[in-house]
């Protein structure tokens, strides 16, 4: 039974992005959901879009994952207003395409800011909950970059900020099973949204899709089925393990 419980997706607010489709098969799952987004306006049309495909209650909130403040800000509205937090999605993610030798020190802490601490501060303030109540599955957005370094459109900072996120879920999940929380990861290949924002050109993507074992890029769905798998009640002996999502394009 999930409609007693309320899932909460980082970076669902992007209209074409894995975490509004993540969104939207946890809703359909019966979850009640949690949009938390930088972009307050998108979060809110995503979970609008939710009470209405789905009939679950869904709230939007603003909120750098970054920022401790924010984080704690949001996700006590999200408890004040839905039932109690089952599932934490850490979605919000950026790329960074820079090769090494032209990496800023700046560059390097974007990517590894959103990416890792974001990824760790949501966990850190939903976990406790989750524990008390002996229930919780948390899955991580990392990347088939941080298995076969990049390839996608992720540099050295995107692939090593990937890669710390499956040993974060793996050591989490060491410490979390007693407890009752599953964490997993989840490493897509490529996903046909807007996060390289038009900076990948057709030629390239077109070589990339030739070189995939079924020949097209990912959808959302791809990505958002599995992750709603790892979040059911069921799924409870699933925990730090990373599910590849790539067509194939990385076999190992
Ligand atoms: P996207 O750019 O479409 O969506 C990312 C969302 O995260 C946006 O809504 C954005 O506003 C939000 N966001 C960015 N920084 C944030 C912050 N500091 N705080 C809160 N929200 C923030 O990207 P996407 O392709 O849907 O990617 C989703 C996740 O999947 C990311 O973690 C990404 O690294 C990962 N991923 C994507 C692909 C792909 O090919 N698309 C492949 C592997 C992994």
């Amino acid at each position: 039974m999930t409609d007693n419980r309320t899932a909460i997706v980082t970076g669902a607010g992007s209209r074409r992005g894995i975490g509004q489709g993540i969104a939207h098969a946890l809703a359909a799952q019966g979850w009640n959901v949690a949009v938390l987004d930088i972009d307050e306006a998108s979060a809110k049309d995503t979970a609008n879009a939710l009470t209405e495909a789905h009939g679950v209650a869904a709230v939007s909130a603003a909120c750098d994952v970054t920022d401790k403040s924010a984080v704690d800000a949001a996700v006590s509205t999200v408890e004040e207003l839905l039932p109690a937090i089952g599932a934490l999605v850490n979605n919000a993610g950026i790329t960074s395409p820079v090769p090494f030798a032209e990496v800023s020190d700046a560059e390097w802490d974007r990517v590894f800011e959103v990416n890792v601490r974001g990824s760790y501060l949501m966990t850190k303030r939903v976990v406790d909950g989750m524990a008390s109540r002996g229930f919780g599955r948390i899955v991580n957005l990392s990347s088939v970059s941080a298995e076969r370094g990049g390839g996608v459109f992720g540099g050295v900072a995107y692939s090593a900020a990937k890669a710390g996120l499956l040993g974060f879920s793996r050591a989490l999940a060491r410490e979390l099973g007693p407890a009752g929380v599953t964490v997993n990861s989840v490493a897509p290949g490529l996903i046909d949204t807007d996060i390289t924002a038009g900076k990948l050109d057709p030629e390239h993507k077109a070589a990339m899709v030739a070189d995939i074992p079924t020949r097209r890029a990912g959808r959302v769905e791809d990505v958002a089925d599995v992750v709603a798998f790892l979040c059911r009640p069921e799924s409870s002996y699933l925990t730090g393990v990373t599910y590849d999502i790539n067509g194939g394009s990385h076999i190992h």
